[in-house]
């Protein structure tokens, strides 16, 4: 157990953001419609973070983050600082998971635009008062990869289930549309990277909705008919 999680129940406040309440709303609805369930998502423990949060931010332990050649910083496209005291250090990494950010379909390689949508992201998740976009990887159309959340911290992307686990998401929603193939290529060249990286087996990529008790379709059909058959073909190793 975690002493600290992010906090999925704190007061939500468009203000926080930096955004007008109706921006904030029409985003809050995108998030819904995203990856994550549809309440209660992304994070582990929800309980009891207030009164066993300590005094001072949580100092990352575990410092397990070599850059990653050409992917695309993360001051590339976020428009806000990554808020410490909301996440937790990261712990070994054991596990792999993918995922689609669900929403709108989303089909262009342009660059301003895909850093657009992950600021869009971002700012779903931090509505939900958490401290950073909650994946650590973004896959853009194009086979690009984008840095999210440092990887010295703990993720929020599959509901109690985000200690030492990686996230992963692929731009676009696979339940209405594909993902493209240089999208694919980088998931996999990136998966095989981040496996050689913590040692982490292929029995410990998942897609999200193949965790217990997730309730979502993430990554979308399409994107987890690829994971399945790569698994098959033993691509992942
Ligand atoms: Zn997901």
């Amino acid at each position: 157990m975690n002493p600290v999680s992010e906090s999925l129940d704190q007061p939500v406040d468009g203000s926080s953001t930096g955004l007008g309440r109706r921006a904030f709303v029409a985003l809050s609805a995108l998030a819904l419609a995203s990856c994550a369930a549809p309440t209660n998502t992304g994070t582990g423990n929800s309980n009891a973070k207030t009164a066993l949060a300590p005094v001072n931010p949580p100092k990352p332990t575990v410092a397990p983050a070599p850059p990653f050649p050409g992917t695309v910083a993360r001051a590339r496209w976020s428009h806000g600082e990554p808020v410490a005291k909301l996440m937790n250090p990261m712990v070994p990494v054991k596990w792999i998971t993918i995922h689609h950010d669900g929403m709108t379909p989303f089909t262009t390689s342009d660059m301003a635009l895909t850093a657009s949508r992950i600021e869009l992201i971002r700012n779903g998740h931090r509505g939900k008062g958490w401290g950073d976009i909650g994946y650590h990887f973004i896959i853009d159309r194009s086979g690009r990869i984008w840095e999210g959340r440092a990887l010295k911290w703990q993720g929020a992307h599959v509901k109690d289930h985000n200690e030492g686990n990686i996230g992963i998401v692929c731009l676009g929603n696979f339940e209405v549309q594909s993902p493209s193939d240089a999208q694919l290529k980088a998931l996999e060249r990136h998966i095989e990277v981040v496996m050689r990286l913590y040692k982490i087996p292929a029995t410990r990529i998942k897609t999200h909705r193949e965790w217990v008790g997730a309730k979502t379709a993430c990554p979308g059909k399409n994107l987890q008919k690829f994971v399945v058959t790569a698994r098959s073909k033993r691509q992942f190793a």
